[in-house]
């Protein structure tokens, strides 16, 4: 569907838990968080629902969230579920990897068709320090198990201050090795991220050329959204920048986020949205959720507003999903 700024909207991210086995620095804090009950996390049944409608107002790709969706139990199950929903044609995950080598295959088979690995250093010391768990080699394994099932893997680094020049590099020859593209992500200031400061993703892209001449912007579409890519030398490596904060894309912005607690969120850093789960347990039919749906999303803010402190939302991270 379009909403009311003529933006086409055809992607939903779906947080299947707020729970995580890792605790990235910069998306949960170290100790004292509450997982929400059980019961008040959305069913199977009721994300299914939910996909129906949005499939039927041209929704057409799904990403898969958390929390870790990893750590959901029977999640290849929903997955089986998602990719039976007429006009749903892509399904995709995004996963810290920690649980990728045992649960690559039963993705595949239920439907996945790309996987996005959240890896912010490839040094196992500074992996441990960020994400205050140690599976960096772990994490490795489970992407070269991705790749072998023949899932397509990209990598996803969300960037800190502190990431040097030398780790920078190291990510464009690890993708040069494994021949699969990383993408930077600017750090954004919602929950514990705000702790942290953003790097220019333009400073990275000057560490490239300086180390590898002329980058050459990639024209292949990878992945579902705002990424810019470039090649250099034989094009087996790919760096791609998502920009969020230095370079809002908020105009061609083409989805929307459920919480896993079935909240129908509009953007990113606002609290605009609406409660789906309260209506669905109430007893609303499939054409009123869609009617609900439908007006929702027509009204999406028109942007995020990261410096405005009013507008802010309120949740961390691992509950929105990224
Ligand atoms: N656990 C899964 C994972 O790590 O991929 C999925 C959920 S996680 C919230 C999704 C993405 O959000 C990760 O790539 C993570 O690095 C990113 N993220 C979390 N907090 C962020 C922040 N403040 N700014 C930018 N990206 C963030
Ligand atoms: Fe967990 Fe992903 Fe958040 Fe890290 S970024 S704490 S892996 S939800």
């Amino acid at each position: 569907m379009i909403d009311c700024l003529n933006r086409t909207i055809d992607y939903i991210r779906i947080s299947v838990t707020d729970r995580c086995n890792l605790r990235c620095v910069y998306c949960m804090p170290e100790e004292g968080v509450v997982p929400m009950d059980h019961e008040d996390i959305l069913s199977y049944q009721e994300i299914v629902r939910i996909c129906e409608a949005g499939a039927r107002l041209g929704i057409r790709k799904v990403k898969i969230t958390g929390g870790e969706p990893l750590v959901r139990k029977d999640i290849e199950k929903l997955i089986g579920q998602l990719s039976r929903i007429p006009g749903i044609d892509d399904i995709t995950m995004t996963t810290n990897g920690c649980l990728l080598k045992e649960k690559g295959a039963a993705l595949k088979a239920a439907g996945v068709s790309s996987i996005n690995v959240s890896l912010d250093t490839l040094d196992p010391k500074r992996f441990a320090k960020i994400t205050r768990r140690d599976c960096f080699q772990t994490v490795i394994e489970g992407i070269e198990a991705a790749k072998a099932l023949g899932l397509n893997v990209k990598v996803n680094c969300a960037v800190m201050e502190e990431l040097t020049k030398e780790e920078v590099l190291a990510f464009s020859r690890f993708s040069m090795e494994q021949e699969i593209p990383v993408r930077f992500i600017e750090m954004m200031p919602i929950g514990q991220g705000a702790n942290y400061k953003a790097m220019n993703n333009d400073d990275l892209a000057g560490i490239l050329s300086d180390a590898y001449g002329k980058l050459t912007e990639s024209k292949r579409v990878i992945g579902n959204g705002p990424a810019v890519y470039y090649t250099w030398g034989d094009g087996r490596g790919s760096i791609g920048f998502i920009s969020a904060v230095n370079h809002k894309f908020c105009g061609t912005c083409n989805r929307v986020r459920l919480t896993s607690d079935g909240f129908l969120k509009l953007c990113l850093d606002s609290p605009a949205g609406v409660d789906l789960k309260g209506p669905m347990r109430a007893g609303i039919s499939q054409d009123e959720l869609l009617h609900l749906m439908e007006h929702t999303i027509w009204n999406k803010p028109e942007s995020h507003h990261f410096d405005k402190e009013h507008e802010k939302t309120d949740l961390n991270m691992n509950q929105i999903g990224g």
